[in-house]
């Protein structure tokens, strides 16, 4: 099987056709408003061509972890709102997803009309272990598109999922990459094979368990690896320093050692920040004070300080690392960005990625939304991946099964 595109489809024509798409549209939502679209804004273009083509374009997506049954907050009826202020299409909502009000939907939608289906994690069968229980629901979902139905998928996001509406439908429907899977795709293989040198990668945020295997799966690849966010401090007690009270992870401290020598051994510059700023506690208005990394308990809290961003000198230093480089990939804030007073360290990096020459990406839920939300311009960024999860399965190394369905 060959990798079709949407240009193939748009090709063979969709005039009057229902076309299927699986959006990601998991925003973050508070008091039942989306506090940042960029996954709606990304995800619009491919539906709007099929509209423009004159398809009846039928869209799925997830929003949060419902787990199987309806939740009324996690409904994508505010998603649906924003598609519409967002774009000229008229976008029209389903209740369900493949219940009477999506057939009936279905069944009522208009050539180059838009109409958003509920939440699919509200069905157990989309997640579910159970291949013949998946492959029910992607049946139905085949069936809201009739006869000469097609499947497009677009959610980077969640091509790391063996779920329903990723991977069974395709073999439902005809089906085809969105714009968005081929572009996060070209642009990965860009950092994996042959980047332009030298090559810096910047890993942050909370769990360094999380990146394991992205750190292991880069390292050989990468000329300078800058290490920042909470998974600085197993670096450094594996080295000897005391860390106070800041995020540890005790059973990972022989795992980052491995990694210094790993380093040494590919010729990839590991660097850890010189200083931190330190907290009297996990709150945005904590008394703060920049120690050296050799010295973190020394402050006026002694041990029970701990640490939430990197230090001024250190966010210099990686800031100048990233001047000098040919292709950055950025995963992880520096540190606790959604407080303003620990945001000195994230802010500085999105600031040199945005100015630097070099081919720019960032991947990771809470580093794309950290840039949009310091107030970052998105075109200064060579790329913003908008697949969390599923950027970083395909750093490691991994088969990604939605990837895999659409024969790619
Ligand atoms: P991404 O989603 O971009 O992959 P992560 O989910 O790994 O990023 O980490 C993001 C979180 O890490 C943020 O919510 C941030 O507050 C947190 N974080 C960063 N630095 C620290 C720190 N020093 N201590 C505790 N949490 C931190
Ligand atoms: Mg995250």
């Amino acid at each position: 099987m060959t990798a079709k595109t949407l240009e193939s489809l748009l090709d063979e024509g969709v005039q009057g056709r229902s076309v299927l798409v699986r959006s990601d549209l998991n925003v973050p939502l508070a008091d039942g408003a989306v506090t940042d679209d960029g996954r709606i804004r990304a995800s619009l273009p491919v539906l709007e061509r099929l509209a423009a083509a004159g398809a009846k374009v039928l869209v799925a997506a997830h929003l949060g972890r419902p787990k199987g049954e309806p939740v009324p907050e996690f409904s994508l009826a505010p998603v649906a709102d924003r598609m519409g202020e967002l774009s000229s299409v008229t976008v029209r909502r389903a209740e369900d997803l493949t219940g009477p009000s999506a057939r009936e939907a279905a069944d009522a939608l208009g050539s180059g009309e838009v109409l958003l289906l509920e939440n699919v994690r509200f069905d157990p069968r989309e997640t579910s272990k159970d291949e013949g229980e998946r492959q029910t629901l992607a049946g139905e979902l085949a069936a809201l598109t009739g006869p000469e139905g097609a499947f497009v998928n677009d959610a980077f996001g969640a091509v790391h999922r063996a779920h329903a509406s990723v991977v069974d439908i395709a073999a439902e429907l005809p089906a085809y990459q969105g714009d968005l899977v081929a572009s996060e795709l070209k642009v990965l293989e860009r950092l994996t094979t042959s980047p332009e040198r030298p090559y810096t990668v910047i890993l942050g945020g909370s769990k360094v368990s999380d990146k394991l295997a992205v750190i292991e799966n880069l390292l050989p690849k990468a000329d300078t690896l800058l290490i920042g966010g909470g998974m600085v401090f197993t670096f450094l007690k594996a080295q000897g320093f005391g860390i106070g009270k800041s995020l540890v992870e005790n059973d990972k401290l022989d795992t980052v050692s491995r990694f210094m020598d790993l380093a040494a051994e590919h010729d990839c510059r590991l660097v850890l920040p010189t200083d931190i700023v330190m907290a009297s506690a996990f709150a945005p208005d904590a008394e703060r004070e920049v120690l050296s990394v050799d010295a973190l308990e020394t402050g006026s809290h002694g041990a029970d300080a701990l640490g939430l961003d990197i230090g001024p000198k250190s966010a210099e230093l990686f800031a100048q690392s990233i001047a000098a480089s040919k292709t950055v990939f950025w995963n992880g804030p520096m540190g606790v960005f959604e407080m303003e007073a620990f945001s000195h360290g994230t802010r500085t990096v999105a600031d040199a990625l945005s100015k630097a020459e070099a081919f720019s990406v960032v991947g990771g839920g809470d580093s794309a939304a950290a840039v949009r939300t310091l107030g970052f311009d998105e075109s200064g960024f060579g790329h913003i991946s908008t697949g969390g999860g599923a950027s970083l399965e395909y750093l490691e190394g991994k088969t990604l099964p939605g990837i895999q369905a659409l024969g790619l």
